[in-house]
């Protein structure tokens, strides 16, 4: 091979390596934009339980150290086992929720709110909800619990602050029966809005709300217009940015859904 052949077919592999690489690298940039654009289904930072469909019960004390009453069925059993794996994947999340305590799920058919408390949940008519409105009130109410079981940190939630940053869109005043405050605007009971309720905190509420909003992802929109006094947030994370960014970092150990 002449010298000029040599060089000119060096250049050819070269410019053939060159357009290799950017074109896997163009397909990797669309392949991270769709993931990033749309909402993501739990990846495997922590694996589900190899024996769910068998023994819900014992995956969801192994990995959890929860149980459930009230559930008619195995797989209502499996299903709340899904709910706290997906939420499970922040490695944080799960440090605040888990303690040596065993945790209590109970499911309720009554009428009423549902109720989160340090070392139990109960969840009203859950699973007639959509597995949208599942997954919110899931992370509100073990939102609660994980506001009493990390007191300390859970009250650095600086809802002062929020209110300024965030404002409307994201927050809505309200006074009534003796009692005034911001609540996360999403959040459907405030005071009064089935009656004077005297255990209801505006704090508490918010910071739950907020982690059920948080896990909803980013760009999506939490609609409840005419349930009570809840209003629409249209985006969680561009209107109630600045809560979200401390959910994202304090809640959640920077994961995203
Ligand atoms: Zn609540």
């Amino acid at each position: 091979m002449s010298k000029k052949k040599a060089i000119a077919l060096l250049i050819f592999i070269g410019v053939v390596l060159f357009t290799l690489k950017t074109s896997s690298y163009a397909q990797l940039q669309d392949i991270v934009e769709v993931i990033v654009g749309e909402p993501k289904e739990p990846s495997q930072n922590f694996p589900i339980c190899d024996f769910l469909d068998s023994d819900p019960e014992r995956c969801l004390k192994r990995d959890f150290n929860a149980v459930v009453s009230g559930a008619t069925s195995k797989s209502q059993v499996k299903e709340i086992y899904l709910h706290f794996w997906r939420l499970g994947q922040s490695g944080k999340w799960k440090n605040m929720m888990v303690n040596n305590t065993p945790y209590k799920v109970i499911l309720s058919n009554a009428e009423g709110v549902s109720l989160g408390y340090p070392d139990y949940i109960i969840l009203k008519r859950f699973f007639i909800r959509p597995l949208t409105s599942q997954r919110h009130l899931f992370a509100h109410e073990t939102g609660h619990s994980i506001y009493w079981r990390n007191q300390q940190e859970a009250n650095r939630f600086d809802l002062g602050r929020f209110v300024r940053q965030d404002g409307n869109g994201c927050y809505d005043f309200q006074s009534a029966c003796g009692k005034s405050g911001n609540f996360v605007q999403s959040y459907a009971l405030r005071y009064f809005c089935d009656g004077c309720r005297d255990n209801i905190s505006h704090f508490r509420e918010s910071f739950a709300e907020a982690i059920g909003n948080y896990q909803l992802g980013s760009g999506r929109s939490i609609n409840y217009t005419g349930f009570l006094c809840a209003r629409t947030i249209n985006n969680v994370r561009t209107d109630c940015s600045n809560t979200y960014d401390w959910v994202k970092e304090n809640i959640f150990g920077g994961y995203e859904f």
